[in-house]
């Protein structure tokens, strides 16, 4: 029986000392710890910002895989569960992650979260049960529908009752779901606002222009002046992020940083008329620059 118990128990660390063996954290590393590493590697490794690498794409998948597993440990072994009384047993609430991009986040809507729990036939004890045996895997995938609120923030959870862990008989408990909310490169999100670098060509900067901008109700014309200065804000009121903290409008703000991005073009003709330009200062730009530590 003692046996039994101590082999039980080896096999329920088992996932977490796996996971900070790949992430090479230390192996005092906490849960928690682990778990912010899995997602630190899994943001750098993501697909969308390696489009045609497999190997990355494949570390990401076990990335991901071994971030089900700690969880799904942590449902198992009590690191992160709540407990709550239910029926002859104890159901208990299970904690995943789920990443969304910053518009899903904004719109709100219905996604699917692909879960790997402990076999919900036997409860990962493994043994005879046939469907353990079958499977050759205690865990198993499940669909599981996360229903998003619209204007959610990285950080908040999402509860799905009844998508939680089964305990001796009793009720299931519920499924917490933290989002992971994903921003673009050149988009930073501050509480309400959002900033936003603007790209302009120099023929843009120079003449002023109209621009398309995306915003989180849909696209807006916005006039650029000419010569506009690349420190300059450009403020767009309450076309932010929907309104979370206290304060007027129901929206925060968009704040554009502009751009000024240089010819790609490596030619003749461009090269020539890049030369041109330096004629049109009629003082060194870096005059004060020069004197920052007189
Ligand atoms: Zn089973």
């Amino acid at each position: 029986m003692g046996t039994r118990n101590g082999e039980s128990m080896e096999r329920r660390k088992d996932p977490l000392r796996r996971a900070r063996e790949a992430l090479g954290v230390s192996s005092g590393a906490g849960m928690e710890e682990v778990r912010r590493a899995v997602r630190r590697r899994a943001r750098e490794l993501h697909p969308d910002l390696r489009p045609g690498d497999p190997a990355a794409e494949e570390r990401f998948k076990r990335l991901v895989e071994a971030l089900g597993e700690v969880t799904a440990a942590a449902g198992r072994a009590g690191g992160r569960e709540e407990r709550r009384r239910g029926g002859a047993g104890r159901a208990r609430n299970v904690v995943a992650e789920f990443e969304v991009r910053l518009g899903e986040a904004e719109r709100g809507g219905a996604h699917e979260l692909r879960l790997r729990v402990v076999c919900p036939e036997c409860g990962g004890k493994g043994g005879s049960c046939p469907a353990c045996r079958k499977r050759g895997s205690r865990t198993v995938e499940r669909l599981v529908r996360v229903q998003v609120p619209a204007g959610a923030r990285d950080g908040d959870v999402v509860r799905v009752a009844g998508e939680g862990a089964a305990g001796g008989g009793a009720a299931r408990g519920d499924l917490l779901v933290r989002l992971v909310v994903r921003v673009p490169e050149g988009v930073r999100v501050e509480g309400d606002d959002v900033h936003l670098d603007l790209p302009l060509t120099v023929g843009e900067a120079w003449e002023g222009a109209g621009i398309e901008v995306p915003t989180p109700a849909g696209p807006v014309l916005v006039t650029v002046p000419p010569g506009v200065d690349p420190r300059a804000v450009l403020r767009l009121r309450e076309r932010g992020l929907r309104r979370r903290a206290a304060g007027g409008g129901r929206r925060g703000d968009l704040l554009l940083h502009p751009l000024v991005v240089l010819p790609d073009r490596r030619d003749e003709r461009t090269a020539v008329a890049v030369a041109g330009l330096a004629a049109g200062y009629s003082c060194a730009p870096r005059r004060m620059f020069l004197r920052v530590f007189e």
